[in-house]
């Protein structure tokens, strides 16, 4: 009888790619975590029990068909594997890198629930895309023939890169427009290089290009072109501008020098230190950790990229001001833990109540707080406890509270693009269609802050709509 290869799981622990020691990994932005094995990958992809209902697969926002892949990888046809993860996912070993795999796939696999550890997905998702490009299996997006039709998107971050990959693959011709000097959006110049390291970006953006997507930088489309203008030279339109307006603190002193925008820290810190750009704010020290008390305030995963990343500039001493508890924070617990091993000190139930200094901050005056009962969300309510307040020194304060959507309307000058109540683009479910006829809108500026696996998967889903409703458009013509 022929060995089954599969459903290892009682037999083989699970177990993650080596992560490399707190005191190593936090004087450098190098990704924590090393590549599998070509055994282990093998080995860790067989604990898989080849579900008939997989759950995985179902809470993947891209369905990503995870047994096949997962079958072909234990058995060693990992080019098969590859072509199979690629069809529904733009970029796998990104996601492998950063989806919160603990909330998607692996949080709802079912050999976890059996108490056996989840299968890694998103670590062996990660190893066969990262070894089809060493392979040579990655190729550009150039398609067999050439369409007359042109869409223009604009945002160069996962949204509008996976609708541009589609697209250019189908034959129309495409332009991204992004206001950064380079691709990626939040993938560059958000999320730190410790998690996602800057080449694996960047390879994707060539392999674009070389597939005949045309980029065009610093493009702030409101100011250097206008959105009517992109309107006009196009056959439809991709709104895939992200949220970037951040959410400010209030408070006596609130506007002290050095406190400052997680987005602007974040995106100096990764400019400087996978690309080597100057930056005059983190030269002058203003947007640089080194020998300063910082205090980072927020519980969410920009939070801990903060944190994280004024551990790496050699901070005097990080800390996490969060106004509720471990259990009621929204960061990933992997994150958070990889976090205190780097020497992150979390202060949870507290909040700021205003700040100290004359000019530059000096101290944090924060308040203590407890969870009071749970909100229409579920999560606990915190409540503050009178007479509890202390002051927390600091000489640089970074607010990750979170981002909404830019005023649109305004800064582009239309007010017939409808947003909803707040502020995100109203797009119809699933296409993106927004109400201006061939206008389209995708990811973070539809959905409010998520995930790149979501932004991705509107992407995806946005252009097959786009052609479809070319071939309708063309249909009407020929009538
Ligand atoms: P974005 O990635 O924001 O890209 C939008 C692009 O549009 C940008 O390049 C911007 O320059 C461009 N743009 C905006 N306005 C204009 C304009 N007027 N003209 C021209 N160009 C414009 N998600 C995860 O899944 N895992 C993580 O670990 C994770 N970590 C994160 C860490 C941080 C610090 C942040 C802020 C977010 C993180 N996210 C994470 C969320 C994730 O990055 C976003 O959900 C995702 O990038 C959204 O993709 P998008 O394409 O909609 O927008
Ligand atoms: Fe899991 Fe994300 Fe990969 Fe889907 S895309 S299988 S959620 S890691
Ligand atoms: Fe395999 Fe787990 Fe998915 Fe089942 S839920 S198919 S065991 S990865």
């Amino acid at each position: 009888m022929a060995k089954q290869p599969m459903l290892k799981f009682v037999k083989i622990e699970r177990d993650m790619p080596e992560k490399r020691e707190a005191s190593v990994r936090s004087h450098d932005f190098d990704e924590i975590y090393a590549e599998f094995a070509k055994a282990k990958a093998e080995e860790q992809a067989s604990r898989c029990s080849q579900c008939g209902v997989p759950y995985c697969q179902s809470h993947c926002p891209l369905h990503n068909n995870i047994p096949d892949w997962l079958n072909l990888t234990a058995t060693g046809r990992l080019e098969e594997a590859y072509e199979i993860s690629q069809a529904t996912n733009t970029f796998p070993e990104i996601c492998g890198r950063i989806c919160p795999q603990d909330r998607l796939c692996e949080g709802n696999c079912v050999i976890e629930q059996s108490g056996h550890g989840t299968v890694t997905i998103g670590s062996v998702e990660k190893y066969i895309t990262d070894t089809a490009w060493e392979q040579g299996w990655v190729k550009p997006a150039a398609p067999a023939v050439e369409r007359s039709e042109s869409v223009g998107i604009i945002g160069a971050g996962p949204g509008g890169l996976a609708a541009a990959d589609m697209l250019r693959r189908a034959g129309v011709q495409v332009i991204v427009y992004d206001r950064y000097d380079r691709g990626g959006g939040l993938l560059t110049y958000g999320i730190p290089g410790f998690k996602l390291e800057k080449d694996v970006v960047m390879r994707r953006i060539k392999q674009l290009e070389d597939g005949g997507v045309r980029f065009v930088f610093n493009c702030n489309v409101g100011q250097d072109m206008s959105f009517d203008e992109i309107r006009d030279q196009h056959d439809a339109v991709i709104i895939a501008t992200g949220v970037y307006k951040s959410r400010d603190l209030r408070g006596p002193g609130a506007g002290a020098k050095g406190i400052v925008k997680a987005i602007d820290y974040l995106t100096a810190s990764n400019r400087t230190a996978n690309f080597g750009d100057s930056v005059p704010e983190f030269e002058s020290g203003e947007l640089n950790a080194k020998g300063k008390r910082v205090v980072v305030i927020g519980g969410g995963d920009t939070a801990m990229d903060c944190l994280r990343t004024a551990i790496r500039q050699g901070a005097e001493s990080v800390k996490c001001l969060y106004r509720r508890d471990r259990a009621n924070m929204p960061g990933s617990q992997r994150e958070t833990a990889n976090a205190e091993e780097e020497g992150v000190q979390f202060e949870w139930l507290t909040a700021p109540k205003g700040f100290k200094g004359d000019e530059t901050v000096e101290a944090v005056m924060v308040q203590k707080m407890r969870l009071g009962l749970p909100d229409a969300t579920g999560r606990q309510s915190p409540e503050l406890i009178e007479g509890a307040d202390y002051e927390e020194p600091a000489d640089l304060v970074i607010k990750a509270l979170g981002f909404e959507p830019e005023d649109l309307q305004t800064l582009w000058g239309a007010p017939e693009l409808e947003v909803t109540r707040w502020g995100t683009v109203k797009a119809e479910f699933t296409s993106g269609r927004t109400a201006l006829p061939g206008v389209y809108a995708v990811g973070d500026i539809v959905r409010g802050a998520s995930l790149v696996v979501w932004a991705i998967r509107d992407g995806r889903d946005c252009a097959e709509h786009v052609l479809k409703d070319f071939e309708k458009l063309a249909a009407i013509a020929a009538e």
